[in-house]
C-alpha cells in the first residue's frame, strides 16, 4: 500500500514513512495541481490521502482508479489513526522521514565519520537512506516519535 499526501499533509506523510509506508508528499513549489496529484497516484497506485474533498471530482477518483481518504485538519496522532484503521495498516520498517528512501542497516564502522563519536559508541545499529544517504540511529529523538506511533499502530 503506498500513498500520496498533499500539500497540507506533509506531517502525515513523515509519520506513514516512520511507520514503514511508502509515502510521496506534494511539496510546495512543485507541481501540486489536483490533476498531477490524481494522475501520479494513477500511475504509481497510490492511494490519495488530501484534505481537500474537491479530488472527488477527478474522474479517475470518481470511478474508483484511485483509492481515496479525506483527511480532516486533526491533531498528527488522529490523522494517522484515521488512515490505520481504514486501510488495517501494521507496523513496519521504517523508511526514511525526509525523503521516502528506504533505509539500509549498516554497522557502526561504515557510518563512524558520520556521527557524533558519543553517538556511534552507544548504538549498535544505524540506518543510511538509500536516496539521500542521510544517517539515522535509534536516540531519544526517534524514542519519542517510536512512543508516539506505537500509541496508534
Ligand atoms: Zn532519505
Amino acid at each position: 500500500m503506498r500513498f500520496l499526501c498533499d500539500a497540507m499533509l506533509g506531517g502525515l506523510a513523515k509519520w506513514l514513512r516512520a511507520a514503514g509506508y511508502d509515502a510521496y508528499y506534494a511539496r510546495e513549489g512543485t507541481d501540486v495541481s489536483d490533476r498531477t496529484l490524481v494522475a501520479k497516484a494513477l500511475e504509481e497506485g497510490r492511494v490519495l490521502l488530501t484534505s481537500d474533498g474537491g479530488f472527488l471530482e477527478r474522474k479517475p477518483v470518481r470511478d474508483g482508479r484511485v483509492g481515496f481518504l479525506k483527511v480532516p485538519h486533526l491533531p498528527l496522532e488522529d490523522q494517522l489513526r484515521l488512515v490505520v484503521e481504514q486501510f488495517g495498516l501494521v507496523r513496519r520498517q521504517s523508511r526514511c522521514m525526509e525523503c521516502n528512501g528506504e533505509l539500509d542497516v549498516v554497522p557502526r564502522a561504515a557510518v563512524a565519520e558520520r556521527v557524533p563519536p558519543g553517538v556511534s559508541g552507544d548504538h549498535e545499529r544505524f540506518f543510511r537512506c538509500q536516496d539521500c544517504g542521510r544517517v539515522f540511529w535509534h536516540g531519544s529523538h526517534w524514542q519519542r516519535i517510536d512512543d508516539r506511533l506505537g500509541r496508534v499502530i
